[in-house]
């Protein structure tokens, strides 16, 4: 069924495959039907443990027996706790909770405007983003996100932003118009179509931003909680960001976001200038705190990195004689299959052998598998798609 032919009271901002999940455990998803499903969508990058994990489920339980809600006027533990663990474990000093990836980057733009002020250049008013980059859906992280499709029948789009070719190094001398008070990346751009940043170009990009004073923010909320084989991918690349964003992961599947700024820079949000009533939600902070601590206390990453050298060494194998799949690209478990076909058709063939998956732009079939997986599950995912792809054929496109 297409969302069309289903009656439905929820607006169709979303046209759904045609599946009703009712119930989620480690790297599985059940329907309605009581059909199993393999996920390697990992709800897009955010049950990074797994669906339910149970230290998460037990302090969320816990939690709920205390108290839901907190307004920002009063203290919260959950919250100064949470924040703390982010401080220590990166290169940023302050935490600002929201609820959402846009909402972050939402957070993060209005801090880039008002330390231009505050440093005493109100002329810079413009943050540079990258083509094909994607930072949400809300008026200025859509305007944020250069991809025309995304703007389609929103004009007038916020001014403010300006788009230059990521992993560019002829335009870089483009990035300080004077005008400039920062740029905001994603390090693997994830929606676009799974394309990792050129280490050396961002090393540069660097450069010119800490040359100019203009604020390095990178967008963590595919990349970030251990999805990329550490904490953060930007930790991968030896640069130090003045700003990072964070969502998805962060909570394994509760709502919440989080945007981390340096001191000098986060020093600009004073009382009164930002806020979000449930940003930093005692629950949602709960499960924030003890998705963090699984992470950085089991292995989690380290098998990470080696299953994901090992599915990397899987697919090149596939695609050295199987001319449908034209390029692996990725970093950890955010892995992009460009393949020759209709991505659409490739997602429904691996949901019929019950593997979810997504697709990243128009050629490219997307991993995330849970950070959790076994070898086992790798192994079913690797024999499926060589199975999908005998089944195929060859294509000459
Ligand atoms: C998903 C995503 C967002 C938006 O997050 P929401 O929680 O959907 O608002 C922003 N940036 C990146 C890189 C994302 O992957």
């Amino acid at each position: 069924m297409s969302n069309t032919e289903v009656k439905s009271a929820v607006m169709s901002t979303y046209s759904r495959f045609p599946i009703t999940v009712v119930k989620g455990k480690g790297s599985h998803v059940w329907d309605e039907a009581g059909r199993t499903y393999l996920d390697y969508t990992s709800g897009i990058a955010t049950c990074n443990l797994g669906h339910v994990p149970d230290t998460v489920q037990e302090k969320l339980n816990k939690q709920l027996d205390l108290i839901w809600h907190c307004s920002n006027l009063y203290h919260n533990p959950n919250q100064e706790a949470l924040a703390e663990l982010l401080a220590e474990n990166s290169a940023l000093d302050k935490v600002f909770f929201c609820n959402s990836g846009a909402e972050a980057n939402e957070a993060a733009i209005k801090l880039a405007k008002k330390y231009a002020k505050d440093k005493g250049n109100p002329e810079r008013i413009e943050i540079v983003t990258f083509l094909d980059s994607f930072h949400g859906r809300t008026g200025s992280a859509m305007a944020a996100t250069a991809q025309a499709k995304i703007h389609e029948g929103f004009s007038p789009i916020t001014p403010g932003f300006r788009y230059l070719p990521y992993n560019d190094c002829d335009s870089l001398e483009q990035i300080n118009n004077g005008k400039t008070t920062a740029v905001l990346l994603e390090l693997v751009q994830g929606e676009g179509g799974v394309h990792p940043v050129n280490p050396s170009w961002l090393k540069q990009l660097e450069a010119v931003c800490k040359e100019n004073d203009i604020l390095l923010m990178i967008d963590e909320i595919q990349t970030g909680i251990g999805r990329t084989g550490s904490l953060f991918a930007y930790q991968q690349y030896d640069v130090d960001p003045d700003v990072i964003t964070l969502a998805k992961g962060l909570a394994s599947g509760f709502p919440i976001g989080a945007m981390l700024a340096k001191d000098n820079v986060s020093n600009s949000f004073t009382p009164g200038t930002h806020g979000s009533t449930f940003g930093g939600n005692p629950l949602a902070t709960s499960a924030g705190l003890a998705t963090l601590e699984v992470i950085l206390s089991e292995p989690i990453m380290v098998n990470v990195i080696e299953n994901s050298n090992w599915l990397f060494s899987e697919l090149n194998r596939l695609m050295e004689y199987e001319k449908q799949i034209k390029e692996i690209r990725g970093v950890g478990f955010l892995i992009g299959i460009e393949i020759a076909g209709d991505v659409a058709e490739w997602i429904t063939k691996f949901r019929n052998k019950g593997i979810l998956v997504l697709a990243a732009g128009p050629k490219t079939i997307r991993i995330l598998p849970p950070l959790t997986t076994t070898k086992e599950e790798l192994e079913t995912f690797v024999n499926t798609f060589q199975a999908l792809l005998n089944e195929t054929g060859e294509y000459t496109a």
